[in-house]
């Protein structure tokens, strides 16, 4: 091999080192839980996006130990081969049920991740007589779908609706879509959804929404963004992840029946893959009974009041809050080695929060990124707080600042 094909490479992760922006992986032992043991320490973790704290619920796991009993470990194919079985069949059923509240006609299609199954989504709705109407902050995989979609992408500021209503009006693309995350996933603040629908409807245009974020969490049922701001239309295009609030892994898009089977039809990202094992629908079922049950709400009711908890408590002097009332709460820091720094002085004190860093946030504004879960307790909370506010304010009571 030759050498400056390598050297290349060192050279290019040398500088992610000098710039700060190196990521490097930790391994935790045991389940998903507030309470880990990572690389060997025990540590208080505000990290994981396991909302409802259902990871390692005992009839999650049950259920994804008989879904393997049932029906084996792996699906063997693609859906349109012969992996398509009856687990995934009920879960789709029942996805489609739980949102039909804010989707008319609605149907569901499942997929491994949620990244797949934005490309899928973007790429089969969009081509090159689409303009797509993309939001400023959107993860990632919203981006990259726009790309493989071969659309023309219009990127509007964050939040504003007045721009893209200026942009719409302009377009005269034969499909229009809109595509916009409900919960800012580095932010934790929230599109303006009902305003984005009635600029898609007047403009007719899809509203394509993922709720990565809020499926599971928002709304008294846990159906999502789209019951928070109580919409229904059949112009709306929803996705939700299901390695998230639901536990497992996985994702969905629900949505018009006929996009659904232009899905089937068409995504490449839905088509040409090994379908997921059945036994994590099978599991998941189990979960969509916990979130749309009695015990799904108290859950709910509980992270809910983490969030303010924390919000009213946590005072900064130096470093800067971001106004979310999700269970995301960013501490902005600015500059990436100051954010890492703050990361290492709470991983000292044995708690786990990750700090974000270019280009996943925008230069300048590295941070750390609590996410709370309503597996943590109020004492677990009173800590990190207590943490942050120290490490914030170094300045010892009636010192000379
Ligand atoms: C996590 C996430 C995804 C990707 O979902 P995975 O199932 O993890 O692949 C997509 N969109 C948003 C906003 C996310 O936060």
């Amino acid at each position: 091999m030759s050498i400056s094909l390598l050297q290349k490479l060192q050279d290019n992760l040398g500088t992610l080192d000098a710039k700060g922006l190196r990521r490097r992986r930790r391994t935790a032992d045991g389940p998903c839980a507030p309470r880990v043991t990572v690389d060997g320490r025990p540590m208080l973790a505000f990290c994981s996006n396991d909302y409802l704290g259902l990871a390692a619920h005992p009839q999650v796991i049950a259920a994804l130990q008989e879904g393997a009993a049932r029906y084996g470990a792996g699906s063997g194919a693609s859906h349109l081969i012969s992996g398509h079985s009856r687990a995934h069949v009920l879960l789709e059923e029942r996805l489609a049920a739980f949102l039909s509240p804010h989707l008319p006609s609605a149907r569901a299609l499942t997929f491994s991740t949620g990244y797949m199954a934005n490309l899928a989504l973007l790429s089969a709705l969009g081509g090159p007589d689409t303009e797509l109407f993309s939001e400023a902050v959107n993860h990632a995989s919203l981006i990259d779908g726009a790309r493989l979609s071969r659309s023309a992408v219009r990127v509007y500021p964050h939040g504003d609706t007045a721009v893209l209503a200026a942009m719409l009006a302009a377009s005269t693309a034969a499909t229009k879509l809109v595509v916009t995350d409900s919960v800012f996933s580095m932010d934790g603040d929230l599109a303006p959804l009902p305003a984005l629908l009635q600029l898609c409807e007047h403009y007719g245009a899809w509203l394509v929404v993922d709720d990565a974020h809020g499926f599971g969490v928002l709304g008294a049922q846990g159906r999502g963004a789209l019951e928070h701001f109580a919409l229904r239309s059949p112009q709306l295009v929803y996705m939700g992840t299901l390695g998230k609030a639901a536990g497992v892994a996985g994702a969905f898009v629900a949505a018009h029946e006929s996009v659904i089977e232009t899905l089937v039809q068409r995504a490449r990202p839905y088509i040409y893959t090994t379908a997921a094992p059945p036994a994590l629908a099978h599991a998941l079922l189990a979960s969509l009974d916990i979130i749309d049950g009695a015990e799904g709400r108290s859950r709910r009711a509980h992270l809910d009041a983490l969030v303010r908890r924390f919000d009213a408590s946590l005072v900064l002097r130096r470093w800067r809050r971001l106004p979310s009332a999700t269970p995301i709460q960013p501490v902005i820091i600015g500059e990436n080695q100051a954010a890492l720094a703050a990361a290492a002085a709470l991983d000292a004190r044995g708690l786990w929060v990750p700090a974000i860093r270019p280009p996943t946030v925008p230069r300048g504004t590295a941070r750390l990124r609590v996410t709370l879960s309503a597996a943590h307790g109020f004492d677990d909370l009173a800590r990190l707080i207590e943490a942050l506010q120290t490490l914030d304010n170094p300045t010892p009571p009636g010192a000379p600042t």
